[in-house]
């Protein structure tokens, strides 16, 4: 069983996630946008010792702002997953958007474990599956853990993400919806922005996904 706790970081509000796997207390951050005070005291109280890994939904600076504070407090050991084609967002500032939003561009964020789709992530007793869904960026994903999707950019509450940046494609997000759409039963779905929703919910009410 896991525990999701939220925090909204940074300039544009990005929703982190600390999921911590009941059983052993072992962590995996989902998009740690920015590494600021309150997620610096979450992790501190959790201890960085039970990170294991920094998830990543997609490659955009407003999501992975946070990622080498993070890493460096583990002293290294937290293992940073993102999709195979998305890495190169990591170290280049005109695909992760950094050089349009600050004078200079991040610096380069080391990638460790490569996703492809379908792949399984072990922390502790709990499994992330991870499910590929291109549109808001070519290699975007999302993560399922359990009874909880986390969508990252690809799907909000009512909404669906942003397709006017490098390697956005609309009808990729649109087959990534109805792929969403078409999983199995209920899910919590964590967005990377705005509020939480349930994925009833979105097969009901959301415009791009009731159509
Ligand atoms: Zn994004």
């Amino acid at each position: 069983m896991i525990n999701v706790t939220a925090l909204t970081l940074g300039p544009i509000a990005v929703n982190c996630y600390v999921v911590t796997d009941k059983d052993t207390g072992r962590i995996a951050v989902i998009d740690p946008g920015s590494f600021e005070p309150i997620l610096d005291e979450t992790l501190s109280e959790a201890g960085f010792d039970k990170i294991d890994y920094v998830l990543l939904t997609h490659g955009h600076y407003d999501h992975i702002g946070g990622v080498n504070q993070v890493v460096e407090k583990t002293g290294g050991k937290a293992k940073v997953a993102i999709y195979k084609t998305e890495a190169p967002f990591l170290s280049d500032g005109n695909l992760n958007l950094s050089s349009r939003h600050f004078a200079n561009p991040y610096p380069p964020i080391r990638s460790d474990i490569l996703l492809s789709d379908g792949d399984k992530i072990e922390l502790g007793s709990s499994v992330f599956t991870v499910l590929h869904t291109p549109g808001h960026t070519s290699g975007s994903i999302c993560f399922i853990c359990e009874n909880s999707l986390f969508t990252g950019d690809t799907l909000f509450f009512n909404s669906v993400g942003r397709t006017d940046f490098p390697t956005s494609n609309f009808d990729h997000l649109m087959g990534s919806v109805r792929r969403i759409a078409a999983l199995q039963g209920d899910y919590i779905v964590f967005p990377g922005h705005n509020s939480a929703s349930t994925l009833d919910y979105e097969r009901k009410h959301n415009p791009f996904m009731r159509n």
